[in-house]
């Protein structure tokens, strides 16, 4: 027909561009690509006659135009900044590697379900026939490319990943049940992803069900801002039951469609480095590891070093537990030899030779040996955010942002967006109901954010955690504090304050009423240290119904100063005697947060 719409290629043409000149999506084009065979990315340029076939698939005729003179084509490189294990590499070194995985939602949503159902059917070449070990990743493979599947699900563990400063993951897969629709770990779950920069696909689960409403989740999601492809969006949407083990084959074919368009590459041909996965003390086999190659290629025999861990490595075996030589990019492996145990989200690089990583794991066990700061400084705190973004450090203030009611979040939220200036921007990467919980304190951690909590407290795990990460924390039952507080940040006018460093809990077991001296809670004090003359509060539930100072700490019938975890004590507090049995006292000091 006269009137079929054609387009001119020229003799090479870049993926993007291709979609461009048929008002296409990149992501039909890849798609069209792959079912000729063709794995290219959208940055990649592919020759007229491929063009052609393709344009033809999508309803164009096809006409070769002449190059214009002199043209010449700029491949525009997207790599993320932030991937510290590439920086090295000149692009032309770099090839497509597999995508690393993670799988996110809501509790129950059918993460380990889909995990376990793509493990079980697609595992590749399956000579082993499909018996796995678990060693914390494995990989599949369709039609000749890999995917490499991260087996612990959740944000918590790709956050506490990130935190140490690693990113392991290329793609989050963002798991919400057809049945119960978008729930508070969906939305945490995409804030965290974003934070991380991590492009979604969302896989619709439990489609079998009859209550099952695929519509109404993507009408849901497009309330978070993830609008799916049928839409209009770009956001990848598959729709499977893992129970029934269908979408599943849709669910790996748009990960490596998404994989072509986020250009996951990685360089084979250097010493490999990458991140641990997880590792353990084996009786028989001594410290073993799971690492994740993130570029270069990691050998048998190889010398490495984990922070102060140092080790040649004397074996390595696959997820299937078969031993291999050598572990391409994206390619996890157990490996032995290490000279301990390394904490899962570490940093892995191949040195040199092993005397080179023994002395260097030396000298890092050495620094660590100094006496431990007893605060480590926050990452970012709203005291010094000034500073920092005098000295270039800080671009943007990230927000974690929790309220005990929806009403109250959004002025809150919005205020806070109203106060960004030029010099610095107001990023709330999260904000939900609810109290301030380990996840919203790992994704501080991880995102260099502060938490600012509305209403609403930390709970005790995050109360340590921030702690131990040195993450600032921020309670506020008026909005003007808020932005007063926030206000002055941005404008480095902000007052020392104090906050608390939580020293232990303890655990109320027995009471005993001790004339004149009223009771005595006799405690276990389950973490951190009992202090006398601490400040202490009670919680009984999820109430607090003491606030003041501990009166008097004894071991058995002697004064203390002092008592351990894992230890028993008598705990009397200042004007307060109606303890109940399995009441927490929380036992805590003031410190000032910036030095006078
Ligand atoms: P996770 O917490 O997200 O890892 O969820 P699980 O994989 O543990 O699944 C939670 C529950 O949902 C389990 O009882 C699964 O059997 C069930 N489940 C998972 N996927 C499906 C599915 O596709 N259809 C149905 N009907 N149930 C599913």
């Amino acid at each position: 027909m006269l009137q079929e719409k054609t387009v001119e290629i020229p003799d090479f043409i870049v993926v993007r561009e291709l979609a461009n000149l048929m008002g296409a999506s990149p992501i039909d084009v890849i798609k069209e690509l792959m079912n000729a065979g063709v794995m290219a990315n959208i940055n990649q340029r592919i020759d007229y006659e491929t063009a052609a076939i393709i344009a033809e698939e999508m309803g164009f005729e096809a006409r070769p135009v002449a190059p214009p003179e002199e043209e010449e084509e700029v491949v525009e490189e997207v790599r993320p900044a932030k991937e510290q294990f590439y920086v090295e590499d000149r692009p032309e070194d770099l090839v497509p590697r597999p995508p690393v995985v993670t799988l996110l939602g809501h509790v129950d949503h059918g993460k380990t379900t889909i995990l376990d159902a793509i493990r079980r059917t697609n595992v590749w070449s399956g000579e082993a026939g499909g018996i796995t070990q678990h060693i914390g990743a494995y990989q599949v493979e369709v039609d000749g490319r890999r995917i490499t599947f991260i087996d612990t699900p959740g944000h918590e563990a790709f956050t506490a990943m990130r935190a140490r400063g690693a990113q392991a993951t290329d793609i989050a897969v963002l798991v919400v049940a057809a049945d119960d629709g978008v729930m508070p770990q969906t939305r945490e779950a995409i804030s965290h992803a974003r934070a991380a920069g991590v492009p979604i696909l969302v896989d619709i689960n439990k489609i079998d069900l009859a209550s099952a409403q695929p519509e109404r989740v993507k009408q849901q999601l497009s309330n978070e801002g993830l609008i799916v492809e049928e839409w209009g969006g770009d956001v990848l949407c598959v729709e499977t039951s893992a129970i029934q083990k269908t979408g599943l084959s849709d669910l790996l074919e748009s990960i490596l469609v998404l994989a072509e368009i986020s250009d996951i590459t990685a360089n084979p041909d250097r010493e490999a480095m990458g991140t641990v996965i997880e590792a353990q003390l084996d009786q028989r086999r001594g410290a073993a590891a799971t690492l994740l190659v993130r570029n270069g290629t990691l050998h048998q025999g190889d010398a490495v070093l984990i922070d102060d861990i140092h080790g040649r490595i004397r074996a390595m075996f696959d997820f299937r537990g078969q031993q291999v030589e050598e572990a391409p990019p994206s390619m996890p492996v157990e490996v032995l030899g290490l000279s301990g145990v390394p904490v899962a989200g570490d940093t892995f690089r191949v040195v040199e030779d092993k005397r080179a990583a023994r002395e260097l794991a030396e000298e890092r066990a050495q620094e660590k040996e100094r006496p431990p700061d007893s605060q480590r400084p926050s990452l970012v705190s709203l005291e010094d955010l000034f500073q920092q973004m005098e000295a270039g450090e800080a671009k943007e203030l990230r927000i974690i942002l929790k309220a005990d009611v929806q009403g109250s979040l959004e002025p809150v939220a919005n205020s806070l967006e109203r106060l960004e200036t030029d010099e610095l921007k107001v990023n709330i990467l999260h904000q939900g109901i609810g109290h301030i919980g380990e996840s919203d304190i790992m994704l501080a951690a991880a995102s260099q954010a502060v938490v600012i909590g509305f209403n609403v407290e930390p709970d005790g795990a995050a109360r340590s955690l921030a702690e131990t990460e040195g993450v600032d924390v921020r309670i506020y039952d008026l909005i003007y504090r808020v932005i007063e507080d926030v206000d002055k940040a941005l404008k480095g006018l902000l007052e020392p304050v104090y906050r608390e460093v939580v020293l232990g809990h303890a655990e109320v077991r027995a009471i005993f009423h001790i004339p004149d001296r009223g009771n005595v809670a006799g405690c276990y004090v389950t973490d951190g240290q009992a202090v006398r003359n601490g400040l202490a509060r009670v919680r009984r539930d999820s109430r607090v119904v003491y606030e003041g100072r501990v009166a008097s700490l004894r071991r058995f019938t002697e004064d203390v100063a002092e008592v351990r975890s894992g230890y028993e004590c008598g705990v009397g507090l200042e004007g307060f005697g109606d303890f109940e049995e399995g009441d927490v006292i929380e036992i805590y000091r003031m410190e000032q947060v910036t030095p006078p």
